[in-house]
């Protein structure tokens, strides 16, 4: 093998956690696999960030099969008239194909991408991030430049925005079979918080 072509081999703590997820998840439970195998009718899909610290599934606690997941950088629904296929088609398979009945956008502390977002202009970063950032520019609306949390929350809220101009999102939500979430993820604290629309308002998520 020519050195270009060398790579060297994942840490063996994913080997050994793959080894473990077959010894426990999938031998303690081998139906639920072959029901999985079967098809999916998961009730929640989950638009978050890439960020390695904020993963949907341990955060909520989901099992497999039971969280539809679309992750980019800063959680970025593009607006409809971006006509961005790949957000685009997930949010369609979800919600028409697949009737979730919740859509989470959640965004997060110490976001690189939205840290990205507010340099725009003032930094020089690598085109593609410019070119995917630039549709959050709807969210730096309110932005002075003094808080990065502030955009952040400002980005999931904006996000939630154009989500309800994609058609199907729309008439689900206008028929009752479909509500939208905003969250926001605290690294430090391990929290998620939830924006109430009605009130401007967050609060930590809890029991109703
Ligand atoms: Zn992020």
């Amino acid at each position: 093998m020519s050195e270009k072509n060398s790579s060297k081999s994942l840490p063996l703590s994913f080997v050994e956690g793959h080894e473990k997820f077959l010894e426990s998840d999938y031998a303690k439970n081998p139906a639920l696999f072959a029901d999985l195998a079967s098809g999916q009718s998961p009730k929640v899909m989950w638009i978050g960030c890439v960020d390695s610290r904020v993963p949907a599934e341990r955060i909520l606690g989901a099992g497999l099969g039971q969280l539809f997941v679309l992750r980019n950088v800063a959680n970025i629904v593009p607006p409809l008239a971006a006509d961005e296929a790949s957000v685009g088609s997930a949010i369609w398979f979800a919600v028409d194909a697949l009737k979730v009945e919740h859509i989470i956008v959640c965004g997060h502390s110490n976001c690189g991408g939205v840290k990205a977002l507010s340099q725009l202009g003032k930094a020089s970063f690598d085109p593609m991030l410019s070119s995917w950032v630039e549709y959050a520019i709807p969210a730096l609306e309110d932005f002075d430049g003094s808080s990065l949390e502030d955009l952040e929350r400002a980005n999931v809220v904006s996000q939630t925005e154009h989500l309800l101009e994609y058609p199907c999102v729309a008439d689900a939500v206008a028929e009752g079979r479909l509500s939208i979430h905003s969250f926001y993820y605290e690294i430090g604290k391990g929290k998620l918080e939830q924006y109430d629309t009605e009130k401007k308002a967050w609060s930590y998520l809890a029991r109703s």
